[in-house]
This record gives structure tokens, sequence and C-alpha cells, in this order.
């Protein structure tokens, strides 16, 4: 593809739509009370009962935590509650789902409306809603034969789909948006959000589209459960360039669902896509449809904690941390709980109020001590402070005696070359083994040369 013009690919725009899914971390499951722990579990299969395993006669029961959940989420987001919800059956096969359908919300979901801002633009929320997750397949050799065995300890975990406008226009914003909502999860504590475990769950539509032009590209290409944003850019950059080289060669990008290869950072086709599948949805005949108030969502909305962008903008007013800082202090809740916990320490106490919330911001940023306590790091803080401190006394007798060694640096001192005063402070600091403040020495040197 090196060989495309530049300005072909300029006469083109990304356009990309996001699905994810994130599960919660609810101590039980979605309509049961299995524990809700698939990676932690021993074994497979411990964590099933005849609901979670789709056997006749069985009756879910929503989880109350998980609908507040979501609907914190959905706040969080931005989005408008809807009162009146309701779960659907979503049909389709396959052998990690044992009921023949998925439990899901098709037309009611609990969140509308939502929106999520990056550098790189607005990224619009159509929809947040709640549905289960399926078993887990694993290919294995058993007896010497390849067999295919089904884990149902993830059947039925609470699932939360969160569905965006196609709002995004290039693998850098996608990448953004994730890192953004990925750590709004975070911060509300809903769900681990851990990519690794497939906690959370990318899935870019993509499509281009010429400059200019109104309409949505009357095609799109899904890339299935990525777990990394740095993959969804790829897939994305990758996709960008391929249905650019066919547009350009007179051809429509096939509809469809396509895998992303890590080793080679691109996709490769798995299925074609036709039109909308027909899942029969149907509202779910076992659940009553979810009346909420606005008492509950109030209270729901009490419970939200500061998120990120007023974090940033509080610690940049109230501490005076550049904006760089701010960002890399809140990046998780814990880590800016912490700097709080150390910023008060420290005003606490006469001995450590030099040490500003800018000092501990930067040690915070450069020395990595996940364990060392708020009061220890204030302590080690003060240790270097005071390091520093040297006795006037000291630092007169070094000044003194590095003045009678170097004549020549002092002429050229006298003779007007700035540096040679650099050089003194240097040799003092030098005598000093490296304590003592810097400027102090200069004034020092400039008042005894003067
Ligand atoms: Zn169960
Ligand atoms: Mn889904």
């Amino acid at each position: 593809m090196e060989y495309m013009e530049k300005q072909d690919m300029n006469q083109y725009e990304t356009i990309v739509g996001m699905e994810i899914h994130v599960e919660l971390a609810t101590s039980s499951k979605m309509f049961c009370s299995c524990k809700n722990d698939p990676f932690g579990a021993p074994k497979p299969n411990m964590y099933t009962c005849p609901v979670c395993l789709g056997l006749p006669g069985a009756l879910p029961v929503p989880n109350k935590k998980a609908i507040e959940w979501t609907i914190k989420l959905g706040l969080a987001l931005g989005c408008e509650i809807q009162l009146y919800s309701k779960f659907d059956r979503k049909h389709y096969f396959y052998p990690d789902l044992a009921k023949g359908y998925q439990i899901s919300q098709y037309d009611l979901p609990f969140c509308r409306n939502g929106l999520i801002t990056t550098e790189l633009g607005d990224v619009r929320i159509h929809r947040v809603h709640l549905e289960e997750d399926t078993g887990k397949l694993q290919h294995a050799m058993v007896d010497g034969k390849k067999v295919t065995l089904v884990d149902f300890n993830r059947s039925s975990v609470p699932l939360v789909e969160i569905v965006t406008e196609p709002d995004i226009h290039s693998g850098e914003q996608a990448k953004l948006f994730l890192k953004k909502l990925h750590q709004i999860v975070r911060y509300l504590g809903v769900s681990s959000a851990d990519m690794e475990k497939g906690s959370m769950r990318l899935e870019p539509n993509i499509s281009v589209r010429k400059i200019g032009e109104r309409e949505l590209p009357k095609y799109k290409v899904e890339v299935k459960n990525i777990n990394s944003f740095n993959f969804v850019k790829r897939a994305i950059d990758f996709e960008t360039k391929r249905h650019i080289e066919l547009l350009e060669a007179g051809q429509m990008p096939k509809q469809e669902t396509r895998g992303y290869v890590e080793g080679t950072s691109s996709t490769v086709s798995q299925r074609s896509k036709e039109e909308a599948a027909d899942y029969r949805y149907f509202p779910d005949p076992d659940i009553p449809p979810i009346r909420l108030t606005e008492a509950y969502v109030t209270e729901i909305k009490k419970t939200l904690p500061e998120l990120p962008d007023s974090k940033i903008e509080r610690f940049m007013k109230e501490y005076g941390l550049s904006s760089d800082e701010a960002v890399h202090i809140t990046d998780e809740k814990t880590g800016a709980d912490y700097f709080e916990s150390c910023v008060s320490l420290a005003q606490g106490s006469f001995e450590t109020q030099n040490i500003t919330p800018t000092i501990i911001a930067r040690n915070l940023i450069n020395v990595h001590e996940e364990e060392m306590s708020p009061k220890k790091r204030i302590d080690a803080l003060l240790a270097k402070a005071q390091e520093k401190n040297v006795d006037a006394g000291v630092i007169t007798v070094a000044v003194t005696l590095v003045l009678g060694q170097q004549t020549k640096a002092i002429a050229d001192y006298k003779h007007g070359k700035l540096s040679a005063l650099m050089f003194l402070v240097g040799m003092v600091k030098k005598e000093l083994k490296g304590k003592g403040d810097a400027g102090i020495i200069e004034q020092e040197l400039k008042k005894r040369l003067s």
C-alpha cells in the first residue's frame, strides 16, 4: 500500500462507531445467585445452576446491583435514564449459549444519549444496556482427540454494552475515547475492566467516505473482540487504508466481520455480514418490565464519585499542578486519593509545609513505590529537603575555600564571564558533596566577589 499517494488518502475520512462490552464485578451473576468470578474459579462449570445453564423450568431474577451500576455508568457518561425499561430475548445458536438466546435489552435500554469528550472531538453515546455474558469455549486435546469443551462459569455474568454514534474519525481518537471510558469505569469501581481477562472487549465498526459526503457509507466492517486500545487503533488504521485502496480501484468494501491479527497488525475476513441478522427479539416473558423512579435515579447520582475531568480541573486550581501533572496524577482514582492524602499530611505540620503539592506530584510521577504509605513518602521528601539544607556557616567556609583556589575563574567572572560564576557554584556544591541550595551559594559568591 506504500505506493498509494498521500493525496488519495487525504480525500477520505474514517468513520467508526464502537461497541464496548464490560463485565460488571457484582458478587453474583445477572439472573441467579451463582458466584460471579469466572476467572478465579478453581474448576470449569463450578459456578453454575439451572438458571445459568438454561435448564427447563428455571426462572431468572434480575440482579439489582447490576441494574444500579448500569445506571451509575450511564449517569457518569451523561446519559438520560429510562424510567421504563425491560429485558428481551435475543435468539441465536452457539454452543456457549445454553438457552439458545441471550437475555439482553432491545428497544428500551436503561440509558441513552450520553457523551465522552476527547481532544480529537466529542463522541456521542447512543445507548448503554444490560445483558448477560455467554459461557466460554475451550479447545483442547482429550485422549489424543481434538475436542471443544464448554465452561459455563462465565454464563450469565452481568455485561454492560455501550454503543457509540459513528463519531470517531481516526485510530488515535478511538484510543483516546477508549482510555477515557476505561478510566471512568474504573473510577466507578463497577468493573475491573481488565482487558487481558476479557472484562472489557472492544468492537469497532469501520468504514470510510469521501470528505464532504454527508451520508453514512453503505457498508461497514466490524472487527470483533479486540482486547487492547493499541490493537483497536491499528485495526482502524489498517482498515482505513484497505477500504480506500478498494474504493480507489472502483470496488465497494464488503460488509463483513473481521478478526484482528496481532502479529501483522492487520485483519482477516471471518464471515460476511449480511443485513442485520434476525434475532427474533421479544420481551422476556419471565422478567416483568422494570419501572424506576426519579428518586431512585437521584439517589444513584449522589453516589457518583468526582470524575477524572473535574478532578484534573480541581487539581490544577486547588494545588497549582500543571495540566500534564494533573492528568498523570488522576489517571487512577486510587492514585489521585493517594496524592491528596500526601498533600493533607504535608500541609498538616509546620515541618513539612514547604513540601508543596507540586513537589509531591512530581515525586509521585517519578518514584513508583506503590506500597509506600503517604506518611513514609512525606518523611522521605522531608529528609531529602533537609539534606539540601546546609548551615550558612558551612557554606561560607566552602565558598572561602573555593575562592582561594579558583583565581582564574574569579578573574573571568570579574571580566564579565557569567559562566565562571556557574562554575564556581558547581565547585562549592562539590565541596559540600552535593548539598546546599544553588541559589543561596550563588548569592554568597556574588556578595563576596563584589
Ligand atoms: Zn447460576
Ligand atoms: Mn452485546
